[in-house]
């Protein structure tokens, strides 16, 4: 194969949550859409405040260290501290502006769950969101995407096509993956009843929260 010399922008996703801890569920989900779209990489963003929940278990700088420790050995991401640095809420959109400032030209893709999706327009700002970024709707095989009425319409609206590749922002790509029922929350409630959660989670994972006593109470 003959390869150009112009070097396209890498295609980068957008893996944002509180990962308290981040487990396979985030891992494989997040490999599958970038398989799915041919992403370069993806970004996995720790969530310092999240302005829709209650406040993370694990420090920020734990969150972190876990974050590092699960994607060692996998060159497809990236662990990336944006919102660690910021003051007060982290609201998608400011994140997204940040990003846009680094990656000029980079195509973006925000990666949701149908069940964040459904909520968008509580979202800060939420019309912003798809000028500064595509936005990847992650649901898992059979769900039915149901949404609001007025959501439904702009979704439709916004729906890619092959032709939409080249495009920077705008766009939003439906995705369907292999989602394991794994939950952060089930993974600390099994550490505090003394159940072990291995294979959940990467094990280098599991060794520092085993180290630290984290979730243990
Ligand atoms: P918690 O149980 O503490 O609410 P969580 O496991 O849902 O945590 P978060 O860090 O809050 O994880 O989620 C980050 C993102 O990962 C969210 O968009 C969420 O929808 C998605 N996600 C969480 N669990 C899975 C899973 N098992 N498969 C695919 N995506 C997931």
């Amino acid at each position: 194969m003959v390869k150009s010399d112009t070097k396209m922008p890498e295609t980068i996703g957008i893996f944002g949550g509180t990962f308290d801890p981040v487990h396979h569920g985030h891992l494989r989900s997040a490999l599958e859409v970038a398989q799915q779209l041919g992403l370069d990489h993806i970004r996995l963003i720790p969530s310092a405040s999240p302005p829709h929940r209650e406040q993370p278990r694990a420090t920020a700088q734990q969150r972190l260290m876990m974050l590092h420790l699960a994607i060692k050995n996998s060159s497809q991401f990236v662990v990336d501290d944006r919102e660690l640095h910021r003051d007060g809420l982290s609201y998608t959109v400011d994140t997204l502006l940040s990003l846009r400032e680094e990656f000029v030209e980079n195509p973006l893709y925000l990666i949701v769950g149908t069940d964040a999706f459904s909520a968008l327009q509580t979202w800060h700002n939420w019309r912003q969101l798809i000028k500064l970024s595509h936005i990847v709707v992650v649901s898992r095989p059979g769900e039915d995407l149901s949404l609001p009425e007025s959501l439904e319409f702009w979704y439709q609206r916004h729906l890619a096509t092959e032709a939409d590749r080249d495009l920077i922002a705008g766009k939003i790509w439906p995705v369907t993956v292999t989602q394991l029922a794994i939950s952060a929350t089930a993974i600390r409630e099994s550490i505090a009843n003394n159940e072990s959660p291995e294979f959940l989670l990467p094990d280098a994972v599991l060794r520092l929260i085993e180290q630290t006593g984290l979730y243990q109470d």
